[in-house]
């Protein structure tokens, strides 16, 4: 039972003396309780947090952004602004004025403006903690390398790299360094993702039996950030790397299994100039050792969807969109009808770099290591292998073909 306040029993104490004597005796308890507020212009104390506190900005780990494009200039840099325990320190670009504005823009020293080529003087810059590479998918393991080598952490972009022997390269080198090394899956930190993961794992959508997820776009070669995923020495590939690596993503997060078959189709226009070098729709479908199937789908030329669907014995979980950058949906069918799930605001890509941050500071491991992207990238070329054989194709445990 709460005891009363010192003010109430103070004014319990009192308020004996005589019905005559209370309202006076009320006004001095309010007067005595009253807050002084100031009535000129003053220093108030610290409002109630609604949010965590960021990060004094020195404490703050920094980042170097490599390739200043489009997803970097829309997404990433103005992310910064949202991060509590990141921030931005040096810019890698071969574009010098692209980047002397950029660097106004965001505050950084233009000292710390480094090109392709004096790259690894990043070395000599203890502002520096991690090195984000945000280039064309070729150029990933290269600038992570050079990155771990010059004794820096590395966040990559998906996917990790084109080939799993560039991945292991990236990761083999990071581990000499003692450096960290993350992908940056930020559909994990997407908040609709996470709650609907939680969900599947808390049994609420029963068990999952079927995975579906379909991302399609148009891509335009007028369009300087689709031009090099047109080239397949740059890209690795069409829409399964680009684009189906998010359903592929979702498959597993969704399930939280590993596929042990894989089967796919690929259809490509054929007098369709932009698919000269790489495909544009993949079907694809895995097997998963519960028994779950996933169907899953990529193109360049069916109208734009980021959609995810886990079908669970109970409920099914409907991301629609799923892996938008902002306005994902998330909702719950099931045998009393369609909820559509309340979700708290989550800047992705804010909490992205904040989780690289933060393992940084602690010495964690990331969610999405090295050997997440690894993975990844070998069932990319399990799936082009088994578009190629025309048949299901059995899978090792860590995602290569079996045999
Ligand atoms: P973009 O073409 O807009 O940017 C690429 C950057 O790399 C540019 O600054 C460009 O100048 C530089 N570059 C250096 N060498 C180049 C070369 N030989 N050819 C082309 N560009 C070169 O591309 P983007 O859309 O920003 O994609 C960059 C990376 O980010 C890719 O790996 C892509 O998969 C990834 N990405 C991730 C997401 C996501 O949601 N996680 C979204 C978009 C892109």
């Amino acid at each position: 039972m709460p005891t009363p306040s010192a003010s109430r029993r103070r004014f319990l104490g009192t308020a004996t003396l005589g019905l005559a004597a209370a309202p006076t005796i009320l006004a001095t308890a309010i007067a005595q309780e009253a807050p002084v507020v100031p009535r000129g212009v003053s220093g108030r104390p610290m409002p109630k947090l609604e949010g965590e506190w960021p990060d004094p900005t020195a404490r703050r780990i920094g980042f170097a952004v490599v390739g200043l494009g489009q997803f970097a200039l829309n997404q990433i840099l103005p992310a910064f602004a949202e991060a509590r325990h990141a921030r931005l320190v040096a810019l890698v670009s071969g574009n010098r004025p692209k980047a002397e504005d950029v660097a106004d823009r965001y505050g950084v020293d233009r000292k710390a403006i480094y090109d392709y080529g004096v790259f690894d003087h990043i070395r000599d810059n203890p502002e520096i903690d991690v090195v984000y590479v945000i280039l064309p998918n070729a150029l990933h393991a290269e600038f992570s390398v050079r990155a771990s080598k010059a004794g820096k952490h590395v966040l990559c972009e998906k996917p990790m790299a084109n080939t799993p022997e560039d991945c292991e390269r990236m990761i083999a080198s990071a581990r000499e360094a003692d450096r960290k090394l993350m992908v940056a899956y930020r559909a994990h930190f997407e908040p609709h993702n996470a709650k609907a993961v939680a969900l599947a794992r808390a049994g609420e959508l029963g068990t999952i039996r079927l995975v579906t997820s379909d991302h399609h776009r148009h891509i335009d070669p007028a369009v300087p950030a689709d031009q090099w995923r047109l080239v397949k020495a740059l890209s690795g590939g069409g829409s399964l790397v680009d684009i189906g690596i998010y359903s592929l993503q979702a498959a597993r997060y969704m399930t939280g299994e590993e596929p042990v078959a894989v089967a796919a189709q690929i259809s490509t226009p054929k007098d369709d100039p932009r698919f000269r070098e790489v495909e544009d729709l993949v079907s694809f479908q895995l097997r998963f050792p519960s028994g779950a199937q996933a169907h899953l789908s990529s193109s360049y030329t069916a109208q734009r969807a980021k959609r995810i669907q886990a079908f669970g014995t109970k409920a099914h979980a409907v991301l629609d969109p799923g892996t938008e950058y902002q306005g994902n949906r998330l909702a719950v069918v099931g045998e009393d009808g369609r909820r559509e799930v309340d979700v708290d605001p989550l800047n992705q890509f804010a909490a992205t770099l904040d989780h690289m941050a933060e393992c940084v500071r602690t010495g964690r491991t990331p969610l999405l290591p090295g050997e997440e992207g690894l993975r990844d990238v070998r069932l990319i070329k399990a799936i082009y292998a088994a578009a190629e054989a025309g048949r299901w194709l059995d899978l090792k445990p860590d995602g290569s073909l079996a045999g």
